[in-house]
């Protein structure tokens, strides 16, 4: 593996001058491959801090477009990129911020069936997943798939005031899974940013903890929200952490020892 370069010298020195990261957490940063599923109000911020942090490959997945009502919380976007695909408007944010990041797009929705080869291929080569979806059918697929493939895995959530937090690693037998969690249930009711409101720092702030956590897991650190719901209520700043444990019974890690 070839050292950094003096750019990159220059680019990352406030990385360098922390002792759990420096040069060597630098290359480890530049190494690795990340997913990031969902470009909206959490995709935002951990793909510009994971950009700006120096993380090698970022690969997106998101099938909408840009409208003028993610303005207000979808900070990569800019009101000239409305109507276009939010994958390759983000890529073209990303690439100006910090021109040695590589980003695939996918403008496509992940399911399990429709998961063409391309994205098939891609999910069995990275080093972590980051669920910024606004959605539960799409975040058990993307649980299903981490567990499958043993890819850690990052979730957050943020509707109106309150925000989510936590973070799984199927290559631990002892880690819990998002469906340990929350077993999915097809008739509940569907709430999103864009039909129950949700303030733009309180996205910000969950999607801030989750490119933390990244680059805590991507340079060796350990992972805060391992196994911990941290719950945010944007309101009075309180935090309230719960344990999970992992379900003997889940359907979808029981088998993953
Ligand atoms: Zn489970």
């Amino acid at each position: 593996m070839t050292g950094l370069t003096d750019q990159e010298y220059m680019r990352y020195s406030a990385h360098l001058l922390l002792e759990d990261v420096g040069e060597k957490g630098q290359l480890a940063l530049r190494n690795a491959k990340v997913v990031i599923v969902g470009v909206g109000g959490l995709g935002a911020p951990v793909a510009l801090y994971l950009a700006a942090a120096g993380v090698g490959h970022l690969y997106l997945v998101d099938d909408d477009h840009v409208e003028l009502s993610n303005l207000q919380r979808q900070i990569i976007f800019t009101q000239h990129q409305i109507k276009q695909t939010k994958v390759d408007s983000a890529k073209a944010s990303l690439t100006q911020l910090n021109p040695h990041v590589e980003v695939t797009t996918f403008a496509q929705r992940l399911t399990l069936e429709k998961a063409d080869n391309e994205l098939a291929n891609m999910l069995t080569q990275v080093d972590l997943v980051i669920d910024c979806t606004d959605n539960m059918p799409t975040r058990q697929v993307i649980n299903k798939i981490c567990v499958t493939q043993k890819i850690p895995l990052i979730v957050g959530a943020g509707i109106r005031m309150e925000g989510q937090l936590i973070s799984f690693n199927a290559k631990q037998a002892d880690s819990a899974c998002y469906h340990c969690l929350y077993p999915f249930d097809e008739t509940a009711e569907v709430h999103n940013c864009s039909t129950s409101g949700v303030l733009g720092p309180l996205v910000g702030v969950i999607g801030s903890l989750q490119a933390l956590e990244a680059i805590k897991h991507l340079t060796g650190m350990p992972v805060s929200s391992f196994n911990r719901l941290m719950r945010f209520d944007g309101k009075t700043l309180q935090w309230q952490h719960l344990s999970v444990a992992k379900d003997p019974q889940c359907s979808v890690c029981s088998s993953n020892v």
